[in-house]
Order: structure tokens, then C-alpha cells, then sequence
């Protein structure tokens, strides 16, 4: 059976979706509030458990040949940069979950999920919609939108991501508990970086009392990619396009390692962006009859373990299996959230603990932390291996 598909929301997650379900033959259009295409000017991580997914649907090499595949995982002390933990990524990653891992610029990644969902057909994304509600019907659903129109189709899937209009029409505001953490972000051109800033081709993750500070890689190593999350309570929006003054983020690492203060001076002095980070429970229902939620509008996350976008991928992979699986959209959509409210819900709860993990008060705690902790092996048992395209659905 397939079906007329109404997406609201063209991120990571919207877009994916749309093709996996485009692929099984089904008629999507997806809406969008921007008036043009694109994400912002900074890095993703891709695990194998999304790559699956990606590959799928004919992405592999365009993604290869734009990301950095980086070599290891490495956790390193703030103050002297000495490295803590360590676990490979390349060719083991690869080896053991049967698809890379991946360090992609979003614009880049954004730009290549249109393209594919453009290719199955050029008109599938609407923009300028700014969707403001919907009307369930016995035989389907009505999408409205800011401008007085609507759509109709079968089936709703809201990725209109953490602040869901839908999910707030659904279950009524989510309560957003501000975590303490605000992340900056930033990219330096390589040529700009001194010695110092010069990091290994690698995930670093430098841990310190109440801030930690991640590097890597993008664009075939031309552009560092610097995410430092600092305790604070000054408190600003949930956004990528605030910025903040380079002076406060100079002053939230000022007795960090040469490495670390060598990315900070290379930035851009205007271009210093920086998010409040918001903790939201999981929900435990996330469907009606024939509307479902889909990425960070169902399931909103900190970013402490790369898996925010990865999650809307799955759910993609996921939902489009489920479709294919039962008779009836009810059924299908019960299915589908049935096999991604646990895993989704570890997820956030992981990655909420990994600030603790990340924010030790002392060198000494740090040190005896990831003593008792191997995150390698830990992600590699439940996180990475799971493949959305042959998970079993129960
Ligand atoms: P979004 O990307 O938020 O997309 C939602 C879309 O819906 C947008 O295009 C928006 O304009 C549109 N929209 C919203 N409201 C409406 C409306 N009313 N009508 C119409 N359209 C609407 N995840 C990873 O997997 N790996 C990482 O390395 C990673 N790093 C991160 C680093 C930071 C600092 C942060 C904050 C997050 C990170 N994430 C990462 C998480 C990841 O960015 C998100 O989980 C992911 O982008 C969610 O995708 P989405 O499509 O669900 O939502």
C-alpha cells in the first residue's frame, strides 16, 4: 500500500524521509518554513548506524568523497592536552558496524539530502510554508499553514524539529529545563590555524571542570570544526544563529591548553555562535492515528554523543519499514514508535549523562572516571551497530 505523505520540515530528518519513503513508492511533499534550502555553517558526525540508511538511498560516495573519516576518538585532559582514552574509528569502525564513520559540513550534508529527495521528484519541497497546525480526519489529514492555505494527504510526519508546532498541538508545550550548558561554535580555515591549532585527524574531545571542548575536521581537512560547552548561567536562545562575543568565549577556556587557544585566536572575531542547551523528558507516545513524530521533534537531545541527526535518520529508515509492514497507517505508526522509543529515549538519557561525564570537577576525577569507563566499547555494543534497515521491527 503506499500513500500521499505530508512532511512538515526540511532539516536532516525531514529530507531523509522523505526519500526513504519516496524510494518505497510512496507520494510525499514536504513543507518547509524557510524561503530558501540550506543549514548552517558547521559540522555533523555521522555513525554507521545512520550511514546504513544514507547508503541506502545512494549517498555513500558523495558523502565520502566530502567528509574526513577520522582515525580515532580521543579524550584528552583541558590543561595539558594529555590524551585520557582512546578508541579507533577508521578502518575498525568500518570493520565492525560495515559502514565509516563521517565528519560532514551540515551546508554540505543539507544540500546533498535535497538533491537526492529533488531527484525522486523536483517538487517535493515546498518553501515559504510555515506550517501552524493540523486537522485529523477519519480517512486523513489536514496541514495548515501561515499563509491561509493547506494540504491534504494520508499520513502527517512532523520533523519540524525541537520546537514542534505539531508535537505542541499533539501533547500540548514541552517543558524545556535550561541544562546549565551553553555550546559555542565555530570553524577556522586550516591556513589560519598555528602550530598549535594544528590537531591530529581526529575527534577531540577535551574534558575539564564544567566545560569540555570537541575538534574535528571537515571539508578533506580544509576546516576545523571547534563545539566548546561551557557551564553558565547566563542563559541565551536555543539557536544557531545568535552570536556571542569572541571576548566571553577567550574568557570561558582562559586556562586551556595551547591547542585550544590557538583554534579560539584564529576565529572569526564575528562569527562566534553560541547555543543554550535545553533538556526535555522523553516522551512515551508519540503518534495519534494518522500523525507521527519524527527526529528532534520527537525525541530533542543534547549533543554529547553525536546522535541528534543520526536519530532522525533511523527514525526515516524506520517509519518507511513500518509502512511497508502493516495494513493500516494506526497500525504502521504504532509499529514505527514502538521500535524507536526505547533506543531514542537511551540515546538522550546518555547523552544527558555524558555531561557529568564530560564536566569532572578535577583532573583526579576525570582520570579515575574514564578508568572505570570505556566508551568505545560501550557505543560500539548498542549505539553503532544498530542497522535501521534490518533491526528487527516487533
Ligand atoms: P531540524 O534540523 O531542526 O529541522 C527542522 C526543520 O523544520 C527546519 O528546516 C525548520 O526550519 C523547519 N520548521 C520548523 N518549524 C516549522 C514550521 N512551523 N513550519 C514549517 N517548517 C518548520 N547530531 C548528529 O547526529 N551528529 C552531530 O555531530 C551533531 N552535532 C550537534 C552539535 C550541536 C552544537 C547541536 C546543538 C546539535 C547537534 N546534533 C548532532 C543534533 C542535530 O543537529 C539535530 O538532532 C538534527 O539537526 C535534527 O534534525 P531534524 O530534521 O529533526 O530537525
Amino acid at each position: 500500500m503506499t500513500y500521499k505523505i505530508l512532511i512538515a520540515g526540511a532539516g536532516l530528518g525531514g529530507l531523509t524521509a522523505a526519500s526513504c519513503l519516496m524510494k518505497a513508492g510512496h507520494q510525499v511533499e514536504v513543507y518547509e518554513q524557510a524561503p530558501k534550502l540550506g543549514e548552517i555553517g558547521a559540522g555533523i558526525q555521522i555513525s554507521a548506524n545512520a550511514m546504513h540508511v544514507l547508503r541506502d538511498l545512494g549517498l555513500e560516495t558523495a558523502i565520502r568523497a566530502a567528509g574526513v573519516h577520522p582515525a580515532a576518538y580521543v579524550f584528552r585532559l583541558f590543561d595539558s592536552g594529555e590524551e585520557i582514552q582512546r578508541f579507533s574509528l577508521s578502518e575498525e569502525h568500518e570493520s565492525k558496524h560495515g559502514a565509516p564513520y563521517t565528519q560532514l559540513h551540515r551546508a554540505d550534508f543539507h544540500d546533498m539530502l535535497a538533491h537526492k529527495a529533488q531527484e525522486f521528484d523536483p517538487n517535493v519541497v515546498r518553501l515559504d510554508k510555515k506550517v501552524t497546525g493540523y486537522t485529523e480526519h477519519e480517512d486523513g489529514v489536514t496541514l495548515h499553514f501561515a499563509d491561509g492555505t493547506s494540504a491534504r494527504g494520508d499520513l502527517l510526519i512532523a520533523a519540524d524539529g525541537l520546537k514542534s508546532v505539531i508535537r505542541g498541538q499533539m501533547f500540548g508545550e514541552t517543558v524545556a529545563t535550561y541544562t546549565g550548558d551553553a555550546a559555542w561554535r565555530l570553524t577556522v580555515p586550516i591556513e589560519r590555524l598555528s602550530a598549535e591549532g594544528q590537531l591530529e585527524r581526529a575527534m577531540s574531545v577535551f574534558v575539564g571542570p564544567g566545560k569540555h571542548a570537541v575538534c574535528y575536521y571537515l571539508r578533506g581537512g580544509d576546516l576545523l570544526n571547534f563545539v566548546g560547552c561551557v557551564e553558565t548561567d547566563d542563559i541565551s536562545e536555543e539557536s544557531w544563529t545568535v552570536k556571542y562575543p569572541w571576548e566571553n568565549l577567550k574568557e570561558d577556556f582562559r586556562g586551556w591548553n595551547p591547542n585550544i587557544q590557538a583554534v579560539i585566536d584564529a576565529a572569526d572575531r564575528d562569527a562566534c555562535y553560541r547555543w543554550s542547551l535545553h533538556y526535555r523528558k522523553p516522551i512515551t507516545n508519540w503518534s495519534t492515528k494518522r500523525v507521527t513524530l519524527l527526529g528532534d521533534a520527537a525525541h530533542p537531545t543534547l549533543p554529547y554523543l553525536a546522535q541528534g541527526a543520526a536519530m532522525a535518520i533511523e527514525d526515516g529508515a524506520v517509519l518507511t519499514r513500518a509502512l511497508a509492514m502493516r495494513q493500516s497507517i494506526p497500525d504502521a505508526l504504532q509499529l514505527y514508535q514502538r521500535n524507536r522509543i526505547d533506543r531514542t529515549a537511551r540515546i538522550v538519557e546518555q547523552s544527558t549523562a555524558n555531561r557529568t561525564l564530560f564536566h569532572l570537577p578535577s583532573e583526579q576525577a576525570i582520570r579515575d572516571a574514564f578508568a572505570k569507563r570505556n566508551e568505545g566499547e560501550d557505543r560500539n555494543k548498542w549505539l553503532y551497530s544498530y542497522n535501521p534497515l534490518t533491526v528487527p521491527l516487533v
